[in-house]
Order: structure tokens, then C-alpha cells, then sequence
């Protein structure tokens, strides 16, 4: 009777290649450098075939080079994925000369600091555009290639900013709230074509993105009293999370979005 309910992806037998990634191929944006870079190391570690998006091509052959001197698989697809056009152009050149993707990590994103009142309309508009749209077209464009095949695994990167405000950054925590709840709307619209789509939040890793409050001690020491854990997170702490999200480990998890921020969001 309950067999009779079961269709796919409940037949995964769980075994020690429950979190193997091998043979997948994860479409990585962002990752010429920081987390996107520690994530495609990562999954690539897991056996996976990677695709490295940023849009400086010279960036990601450095990394690419980087990521195949250890070993790893990996080529490249430069494209702004702030350009609908070239989003969907460079997820058919992925699809057509490399093959499916079965993962993809919506990693890309921007941060911009200033007073909410003097906050300007530019940067306003570049926050939403990498931060928010980017997400919407490169999800879009790749689970048009994986609902037929009734298969696939996205990965949204949030931020404790999907929760929690700061000072200076009310505009990226509007990007990262949304993210949060386009996640779950991606969910419920195609968890039941075999997808599982997820979000990673990050809490406060040492990236280029945070140089300024890394520099800033009085930031730090904020910090390291703020996360009951008492320190900044290490990128590669965040691997873990994304090999769950992307293998059959995470086969029945879908809308859920997985903090990695040292219990930051746990504590007032
Ligand atoms: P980062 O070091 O500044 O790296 C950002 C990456 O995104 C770079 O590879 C950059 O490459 C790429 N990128 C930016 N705009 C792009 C565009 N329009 N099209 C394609 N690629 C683009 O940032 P990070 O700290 O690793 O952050 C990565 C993600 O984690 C972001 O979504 C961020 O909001 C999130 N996050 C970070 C932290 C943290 O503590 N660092 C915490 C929470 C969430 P190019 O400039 O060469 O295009």
C-alpha cells in the first residue's frame, strides 16, 4: 500500500555514496573567487564536474587552472548573470557542449553599505539586480532543463541578512529576505517535477566581500561576541551544507533554508 504511494527519489537506498556527487555536473555562479570558489572546490571534492560562471573570463581560467592543478574537473562559462539574455544563452552553451547541469549554486552577489537615508538609487538597483534577479533568471533558465528530466538540485545562497538587519545594509537584507522566500516559491512550484531546491545561509566569512569589517577590529570583536560560536566562519566550513544540498542526502528536503553562521541566528 505504501509502495503503491512511492515514486522516484524515495527509492534512494541509503549507503556511503548517500553525499557522492560523482558524475554530477554543478554550475557554480560567482566562483572566481571566495565562496563560490570554496563551494565549487568543495563539491568537486565530491566528484563533481564543475562549471565556473563569473563574468571576467581571465578570472576564471586563473581559477580553473587552480581547480584542475588539484585534480579537479572543471571548465568555464563567463556570462553577467544580471542579463537575462546571457543567462539563458550561457546555460544552452553548458547544456549543449558539456552536458546536463544537475546542480547549480546561486552564489553570485554584491553587497553595498551606506545610511538607509542616504542609501542611492544605483546601488539600489545593482543590489537587486545580482542579488535578487540573477537568482530568478539563472534558476529559471536551468530548471528549464531539469524539469523534463525530472531531476536536479538548486542551491540559493542567502545570508543571516534573510533574517536579521544591520545598520548600513537594509537594501541587501531586502535582496537576501527575498532570496529566502524565492527559494521556498521555487520549491513549491517544482519539488513535485523531482527537484529540490534549498537555501544556504552564510553567517560572516573572512571574503573579499567583508575586507572592510575583517580590517575593522572593533567589528570583529562585535562579532565574536555576537555568534555563540565567538568567531568569524571559515569558507570552507560551508562545504558541508552544500554537499548535502546537492546530493541524494537531501532527497525529501526541499524550501528549507540551512544556516551556517556559528548559532548567530539561534541567540539575540
Ligand atoms: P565575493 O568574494 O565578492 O565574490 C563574489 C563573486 O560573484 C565573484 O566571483 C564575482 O566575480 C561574482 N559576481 C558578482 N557579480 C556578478 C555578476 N553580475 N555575474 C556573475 N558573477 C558575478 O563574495 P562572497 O563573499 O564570496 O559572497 C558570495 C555569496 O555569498 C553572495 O551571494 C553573498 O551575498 C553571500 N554571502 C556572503 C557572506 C560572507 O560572509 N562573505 C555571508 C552571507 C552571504 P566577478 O566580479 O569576476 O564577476
Amino acid at each position: 500500500m505504501v509502495d503503491a504511494l512511492m515514486t522516484g527519489t524515495e527509492k534512494i537506498m541509503p549507503d556511503n555514496t548517500l553525499f557522492s556527487l560523482a558524475g554530477r555536473r554543478a554550475l557554480v555562479t560567482g566562483a572566481s573567487r571566495g565562496i563560490g570558489l570554496t563551494l565549487a572546490r568543495g563539491l568537486g571534492r565530491f566528484g563533481a564536474k564543475i562549471v565556473l560562471n563569473g563574468r571576467h573570463a581571465e578570472a576564471l581560467d586563473a581559477t580553473r587552472a587552480m581547480l584542475e592543478n588539484e585534480g579537479l574537473d572543471a571548465v568555464t562559462a563567463p556570462f553577467d548573470v544580471t542579463d537575462q539574455d546571457a543567462v539563458i544563452g550561457g546555460v544552452e552553451k553548458i547544456e549543449h557542449e558539456y552536458g546536463p547541469i544537475d546542480i547549480l549554486i546561486n552564489n553570485a552577489g554584491i553587497q553595498r553599505r551606506a545610511p538607509l537615508d542616504q542609501f542611492s538609487r544605483a546601488d539600489w538597483d545593482a543590489l537587486i539586480a545580482t542579488n535578487l534577479n540573477a537568482v530568478f533568471f539563472v534558476g529559471q533558465a536551468v530548471a528549464r532543463h531539469m524539469l523534463p528530466r525530472g531531476r536536479g538540485k538548486i542551491v540559493n545562497i542567502c545570508s543571516v541578512q534573510s533574517e536579521l538587519a544591520r545598520p548600513g545594509i537594509a537594501p541587501y537584507t531586502a535582496t537576501k529576505g527575498a532570496v529566502k522566500n524565492l527559494t521556498k516559491g521555487m520549491a513549491t512550484d517544482w519539488a513535485r517535477h523531482g527537484l529540490q531546491i534549498n537555501g544556504l545561509a552564510p553567517g560572516y566569512f573572512k571574503t573579499e566581500m567583508n575586507e572592510k569589517l575583517v580590517a575593522d577590529q572593533a567589528f570583529t570583536q562585535w562579532l565574536c561576541q555576537r555568534t555563540p560560536a565567538g568567531r568569524w566562519g571559515n569558507v570552507d566550513e560551508l562545504v558541508g551544507a552544500a554537499v548535502f544540498l546537492s546530493s541524494d542526502a537531501s532527497s525529501f528536503v526541499n524550501g528549507h533554508v540551512l544556516m551556517v553562521d556559528g548559532g548567530m541566528t539561534a541567540s539575540v
